[in-house]
């Protein structure tokens, strides 16, 4: 593996493209998030100045996105990227289990929910939302695996669930999220990513009101990364990959 997280970011970011590319895309319409769980805030803010970097270098003006797991490490890290969340450089994205009782001190530090499994979750959102006067882009997890670990609604659950989202005030409906299936064999996680696929399909065919933008697919991470492009996730999110094997949990 590369050496310093400067690298490394460059890295995962050629394992993308030539992820994209073996499987016929454009490479940029696959965008990097950077999963920070159990980083610190100034490796954080190094990953995220590396990325800024390349993609300028590549012509990419879209915001460098981050994704966290738990609101205590959001909100820990929040005022060290609170300039570039401003300035329309960095978007941040809850991409953890979220309790209801947490949702007040995740929503001033994020500018997207991707775990979105239940609709009495997203309402409470909205309704904060609504209140505070912003719209939150939020996508739907979906748990394509059927592990009893992952998170997420059941594919067969997913487009009703998309739909009342939808049709949520305060709440935009960006996509939808899976986490892939913990198996060695490439051809049921592979399978597993084209289930959300087939889901955001549906929902976007449907034509159900609010769906329209519904378009993203965050899948794929260090390890399964290009099985998911290969499906077309237009968000991989990835920790391993650029900041090293974090320590157990
Ligand atoms: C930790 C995490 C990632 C990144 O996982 P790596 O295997 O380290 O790339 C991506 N998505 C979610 C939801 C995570 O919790």
């Amino acid at each position: 593996m590369p050496s310093t997280l400067h690298d490394r970011v460059l890295a995962a970011r050629a394992r993308l493209d030539a992820a994209a590319t073996a499987a016929g895309r454009d490479p940029a319409s696959v965008r990097m998030m950077l999963a920070t769980k159990t980083q610190d805030a100034a490796t954080v803010l190094d990953a995220v100045a590396a990325a800024t970097e390349l993609a300028a270098a590549r012509g990419d003006d879209a915001p460098v996105l981050v994704g966290e797991n738990r609101v205590q490490e959001l909100v820990a890290k929040a005022p060290a990227l609170a300039d570039l969340v401003a300035a329309g450089r960095l978007e941040v994205q809850m991409i953890g289990p979220l309790q209801r009782n947490k949702v007040n001190q995740m929503l001033p530090v994020v500018t997207g929910l991707a775990s979105v499994d239940r609709l009495p979750l997203a309402e409470a959102v909205a309704q904060r939302c609504v209140r505070a006067g912003r719209t939150l882009d939020v996508l739907v997890q979906v748990n394509v695996s059927g592990e009893a670990t992952k998170s997420g609604v059941t594919p067969a659950d997913a487009p009703a669930l998309a739909a009342a989202v939808a049709r949520l005030d305060g709440l935009r409906l960006t996509g939808f999220l899976t986490i892939g299936a913990r198996s060695d064999d490439t051809t049921v996680v592979r399978a597993g990513f084209a289930r959300l696929r087939d889901v955001r399909d549906e929902v976007l065919a449907s034509g159900a009101p609010g769906t329209a933008d519904a378009r993203d697919l965050s899948m794929g991470m260090s390890t399964d990364l290009e099985l998911a492009v290969a499906e077309g996730a237009t968000i991989v999110r990835l920790g391993t990959a650029v900041f090293g094997a974090r320590p157990a949990a």
